[in-house]
């Protein structure tokens, strides 16, 4: 657990930083508010740890606050989404000097630079052991996958504005710098959604999940176990695609994340799910991740009535 530390940075206490650029930030709400009691008017946003205290620095009235969610009403000015505010944000070269000065201070460290919230992790420990049972013997076997170690910069919050940085190999490379549009891609899995509330230990965790998530042993036995094809749609990329989408699949980790710890060993079976990249990018459209079975239910439902039109996202 990192706690807020004393760290001599110069953009510390400071809401205009010397060398940050004041940027135009648009943002869009999750949604509105309920009418009742909120009244119209009030929208509802995720990134709930920031902007339930910048916006009211900018006009804002904050109605109510939530683990996950900030209502908020916005000034007159710009009544409806989407929104805009002006902010200092650090360049990509800003973001990797930070990195590199928390580096050299040699220990993680959270707090506030500019108007954001920063969670710095120093050379975490990454490793992997993963855990089965052998179907002959009945006996655990586990083997223990290392990993480099691993420091990491995290600047601002998902769902308004953030930057990642990571160390590869020992030199700092800006990996998220937004706003950009949220990775998705290919057959490894990105984590789109930092928790909100939770953004320090989740940034943290999101990390844990993706290398579970990658790791190519534990992906082969729930491969070996369910198929590749998507547990959620059933789709099965051989089938539709020919040999060129032979083997195509995500494979996405199901164990609740308050679980996953650095201790945490992996149940390819019982912890993975092979899923199609469509299904993948819906479950981790919310935050806990929707479960397979609510992804069936969802196109069941969906297919129960086809004359609807689209829903409201
Ligand atoms: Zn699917
Ligand atoms: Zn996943």
């Amino acid at each position: 657990m990192v706690k807020e530390t004393e760290i001599v940075e110069p953009a510390e206490n400071n809401h205009t930083p010397p060398g940050w650029p004041i940027e135009l930030i648009e943002f869009e709400p999750s949604g509105k508010a309920p009418k009742s009691p909120h009244g119209n008017g009030v929208y509802r946003f995720s990134a709930a740890l920031t902007l339930s205290v910048i916006l009211p620095r900018r006009g804002w009235t904050l109605i109510k606050q939530t683990k996950n969610y900030a209502y908020l009403r916005p000034p007159a000015d710009q009544p409806n989404p989407p929104f805009r505010i002006s902010i200092a944000v650090p360049t990509r070269a800003e973001c990797v000097a930070i990195a590199k000065r928390s580096q050299a201070r040699g220990k993680s460290w959270m707090g506030q630079l500019g108007e954001w919230p920063v969670l710095y992790i120093h050379e975490r420990n990454r490793d992997m052991r993963e855990m089965w049972r052998n179907r002959d013997t009945g006996k655990i076997e586990t083997i223990l996958h290392p990993v480099p170690l691993q420091s990491s910069l995290h600047i601002g919050e998902w769902g308004i504005w953030q930057a990642e940085v990571n160390d590869d190999s020992g030199d700092f490379v800006v990996t998220r710098f937004s706003p950009e549009p949220c990775p998705l891609e290919g057959a490894t899995d990105q984590p789109t959604t930092a928790p909100v509330v939770d953004l320090f230990e989740g940034a943290e965790r999101a990390v844990v999940l993706t290398t579970y998530e990658r790791n190519s042993e534990a992906r082969r036995r729930c491969i070996a176990h369910y198929g590749a094809t998507c547990q959620a749609c059933d789709l099965d990329y051989e089938k539709k695609y020919g040999a060129i989408g032979a083997g195509l699949i995500h494979v996405h980790h199901i164990t609740p994340i308050s679980r996953v710890s650095q201790e945490y060993q992996v149940d390819p079976v019982r912890d993975l799910v092979p899923l199609c990249a469509t299904c993948h990018h819906v479950v981790h459209r919310r935050e806990p991740p929707y479960t397979v079975l609510e992804i069936r239910r969802a196109i069941a439902e969906r297919a129960a009535c086809p004359l609807s039109g689209p829903r409201e996202i």
